[in-house]
């Protein structure tokens, strides 16, 4: 780690990191403070291990990845200390080869796919944290439960004895004005209200929403944890 520590080359890491954090904390200090604490994770899809290597060196603890594969192979670096968030889309034929690993599957969009975790949660005999994907601004080529059918998968998931349900999760649309975001972030938190007040035996205090263009806004409407790509690693490259 020390020769990571003084090389250069991961120096845009560290500024990063620095300025994300600092950024947390002032849309948090300036927000309602509806939640104790917001919880930065990192989203490393498409870049190389050494680069998460660098980011924990300084400091940053829990990462994100999208593709099951790609989570598989970033799992063989054995670092007990990093917290791995599933966040993309789950098919349940691969459920197996993540359950267990995760500390959160964020993207949790049908019931079916609930019910393949259970399945295998129930083998582990773990109990396993997921977040409900909402599709929250109903875009076409979105994943993710549409509002008017949350509430049935809720009760539906909430049979299942191996899997908590700890919130919601949505990806915003992209846009260049992150303000007008601001009303899907304040809906899907009005609607994990309504949730846990429509369900006795559900306490969702989990709100994962905002992404590099609009984490500052999410925070602001309650958001416990923002999942940072680009303003971390910068831009991505698919070409490969
Ligand atoms: C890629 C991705 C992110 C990070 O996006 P950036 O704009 O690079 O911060 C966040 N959430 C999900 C679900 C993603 O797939």
């Amino acid at each position: 780690m020390d020769n990571i520590k003084s090389n250069l080359e991961y120096d845009y890491l560290k500024y990063n990191l620095e300025e994300v954090n600092v950024n947390i904390n002032n849309a948090y200090e300036k927000s309602e403070k509806l939640v104790d604490k917001v919880t930065l994770v990192a989203v490393s899809k498409t870049k190389p291990y050494k680069d998460i290597e660098a980011l924990f060196s300084f400091g940053q603890k829990e990462f994100g990845e999208n593709k099951v594969q790609e989570l598989v192979e970033k799992l063989e670096s054995n670092n007990d200390e990093i917290k791995w968030h599933f966040i993309g889309h789950l098919q349940r034929n691969k459920v197996k080869y993540i359950i267990g690993k995760t500390k959160l599957i964020h993207s949790v969009d049908s019931v079916k796919l609930a019910a393949q975790i259970e399945k295998e949660a129930e083998k582990l005999n773990e109990k396993i944290d997921i977040l409900l994907e909402v599709n929250i601004a109903k875009e076409e080529s979105k994943y993710g439960f549409l509002k008017e059918d949350i509430d049935s998968a809720v009760k539906d998931i909430l049979k299942f004895n191996h899997i908590n349900i700890r919130g919601l999760m949505t990806v915003a649309p992209y846009t260049d004005d992150k303000e007008s975001n601001r009303t899907y972030f304040k809906e899907l938190r009005l609607l994990k209200e309504e949730l846990n007040n429509n369900n006795r035996s559900l306490n969702m205090d989990q709100l994962s929403m905002g992404m590099t263009n609009d984490y500052e806004i999410a925070i602001e409407e309650g958001a416990t944890i923002i999942r940072v790509g680009t303003g971390l690693f910068g831009k991505r490259d698919y070409s490969k």
